[in-house]
Formats: structure tokens, sequence, C-alpha cells
């Protein structure tokens, strides 16, 4: 382990300092070496550690007492000290509300101060039909949107060149308020009101993009639809929206799904329902009818005997959930036709069934009520 410097060395205070002079030591050196203030000087977050080493055991009372009897021998001698995350972290103590962050003015580290603008979003409303939901799809969308202007590269300025820092916050986007509050003098940071929080000022601007630094483009965009979406989701596509003027990153595109209307099947959840109107005739003596299916159509048998509002399942033929949750069924629900008008031969051979044994209704003990089949439909 390298011999450690003194802390109250590190600090530039004395032996006998207190605990606010420590404190006020402290956010002198943190300031002055702080890792963003000093890009180019590598030594300057070590001394960066150094000082949050040396202030995290002179700011408290039991690790200075030990400090000041055993020296860094009494501190475990592990070495490390605080890491990064530590340091930042205790800030909020020292410099108020705002962190250490809010007092540079700046959002995120390693960005020079400066908060990474966004553009605007771009929505869009997209139509599917029952197919399409079922079994997911990939659409192409046409797309007139903000891009990065790339004679300028999105800067606005002429030349690369052509561009300066903002003298009111010296590139910085933010400017530094001091508030008085009630417990003093706190220090706030709003945009500045000269770049609009670009940091940066276009002395020349882009003929192309005419200082902009974007331009709108027509673009046609895939955009690969799950299966299982519904009416009102939205889909996000990032970095696919409007790009901000003079440098950030692009906006989502936010992509609202609408469902168009089948003509014969209706979806209730994953599963499809469709009504199959049957003859009596067929209803009496079985058949073998067509339905139609998203994926077309399937031959159904309908036993003999069937009465009317029973509910047949085609497993398997409905909607894949959205969460990978297998798919839905189809139900058909079988209703008996009941013909409106007839012809007088018609006439005669109904008026023959009329009184026919079998053709009076017989509902016995076995016969599934309206009760059981609701039941039954929703297992
Ligand atoms: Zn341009
Ligand atoms: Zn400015």
């Amino acid at each position: 382990m390298a011999t450690k410097r003194d802390y109250y060395e590190v600090l530039g205070v004395a032996k006998n300092a207190s605990g606010d002079e420590i404190k006020k030591a402290y956010r002198k050196v943190a300031i002055k070496f702080h890792p963003d203030k000093n890009p180019d000087d590598p030594t300057a977050e070590d001394k960066f550690k150094e000082a949050a080493e040396a202030y995290e055991v002179l700011s408290d009372q039991n690790k200075r007492a030990r400090y000041d009897q055993y020296g860094h021998q009494g501190m475990g001698g592990n070495g490390g000290g605080p890491n990064m995350e530590d340091i930042f972290s205790q800030f909020g103590d020292i410099f108020g509300g705002g962190g250490f962050e809010g007092f540079f003015g700046g959002g995120g580290r390693g960005q020079g101060g400066r908060r990474v603008r966004k553009g605007s979003n771009l929505r869009i409303k997209l139509k599917l039909d029952l197919e399409e939901v079922a079994n997911g799809v990939e659409k192409k969308i046409k797309v007139k949107r903000y891009v990065a202007c790339n004679t300028c590269s999105g800067t606005g300025a002429k030349n690369g060149t052509d561009l300066r820092d903002c003298g009111t916050c010296h590139g910085q986007g933010q400017v530094k308020r001091v508030v008085n509050t009630m417990l003093g003098q706190m220090v706030s940071t709003a945009t500045c009101p000269t770049c609009n929080g670009e940091g940066k000022v276009v002395t020349s601007k882009c003929d192309v993009c005419h200082g902009e630094g974007r331009q709108l483009h027509e673009e046609v965009i895939p955009i690969n639809i799950p299966a299982g979406v519904a009416e009102g989701m939205q889909l996000s596509m990032n970095g696919k929206g409007n790009y901000p003027e003079r440098g950030g990153v692009a906006g989502d595109l936010l992509i609202q799904i609408e469902e168009e209307p089948h003509e014969l099947l209706k979806r209730d959840g994953n599963n499809i329902m469709f009504e199959q109107y049957i003859s009596f005739v067929d209803a009496a003596l079985g058949a073998s009818i067509e339905v139609p299916t998203i994926e077309g159509k399937v031959k159904i048998k309908v036993d003999p005997g069937t009465q009317p509002g029973k509910i047949l399942r085609l497993r398997g033929k409905g909607i894949k959930d959205i969460n990978g949750y297998g798919r839905g069924d189809q139900l058909i629900h079988l209703s008996v036709w009941t013909p409106k008008n007839v012809t007088g031969e018609e006439r005669e051979l109904l008026e023959k069934l009329r009184n026919a044994q079998n053709f009076t209704p017989n509902p016995g003990k076995n016969e599934k009520g309206f009760f059981e089949k609701v039941k039954e439909y929703f297992q």
C-alpha cells in the first residue's frame, strides 16, 4: 500500500479544525478536483478520491479520534477508500438539496455538465385487421420526421467550426441562481436563457437547414407488430421520433393500435367468436358445415339432435397471446334458423311435422340448460 498523505494535509486544515471548517475545506477541494472539471488531468480523480476519504474520516467524531491516536494504521488499513458512487451520494449533505450535480448545473457526469436534449415524439395510428392482430405482422410505414441535417451534422453551423460557447453560461447550458431561503442561501440551476440550454451559439448558419440542425425527411420504417395487440395499445420505437434542433437524441415513434372490425368474426380477449346459423333439419339430423376462421374456412361437424345455443370450440384457432401464453380458441355459437316465410308446399310439410312424435319439445334431465352452457363457455 502506497504511503498515504495526512488527512488534515489533504484537506488543508489544522489539526484542531472544527467540523464546519472541515466541511468547507472539503467542499473547496472537491470542486477543484472534480473529474468533470478536469477532463485532461488524470491525477484529478485520485486527488478527488483522496479528499473524499479524508473527509469521510475527519467528519466522523469516532473515526477522527481513532485517526488522531493511531494514524492511518487505526483505520483498518484496507486502503480502498470510498468508491465514486459513495462519494457522489454523500454530496447531498454537503452541497444541499440539489447535490453535487445540481451545484454544477449539470445532468449526468461525463457530459461536460450539459444535459442531453431529446426531440419530440412522433405519434401515428396504425389500423390492423383481425388476421394481423392474431398472428403479428411486419408493417412498413411512411413517416415524415426531423432527422439531423447531414450537411452540418446537426450542429446548425455552416462549417463545423462556426460555433462558440455561449457567453452567458460558458457552454454549460445552465445558469446558477442564488436563492435566499429560510435555511440560508441555496444555489439552484436553470436553463440558460441565451442558448436555451444548448451551451453553444451558432455564429454562421448552415445553408441547408438555416441553423436548425435538422431537416424533414420522409422515411419508410419497418415495424414489427407482435401478435395479440389490442385496440388502444401503444408501441414505442426508441429514437424514431423527431431529432431536436441542434443536437441531442431523437424522440420516439409512438404507434397507437386500432383494430379494424372483421366482417364475420368477433374478438373476445384472445378468443374469436362466431355465430353460425343452422337449419332445424341440420340440427335434427346432423350435418357437416363450413365456418370461417382467421386461417380460412374449416369444416365442422354438427351432431344429430343439436340444440340451439350449443357452443363448439376450435382449439388454437384464436389469437396468439401477447405475452406468449399460447393461443386462444374460436368459439362457434350454433343458432337454429327458423324459416320466416314458407311456401305452400313447405307449409304442408311442416304441418305434417307439427304433431309428429319427436317434434314436441321434451327436454330431458340430461339436456343442458342455459346456465350450464354459460358455465361451459367460461371454462
Ligand atoms: Zn445544417
Ligand atoms: Zn447559454
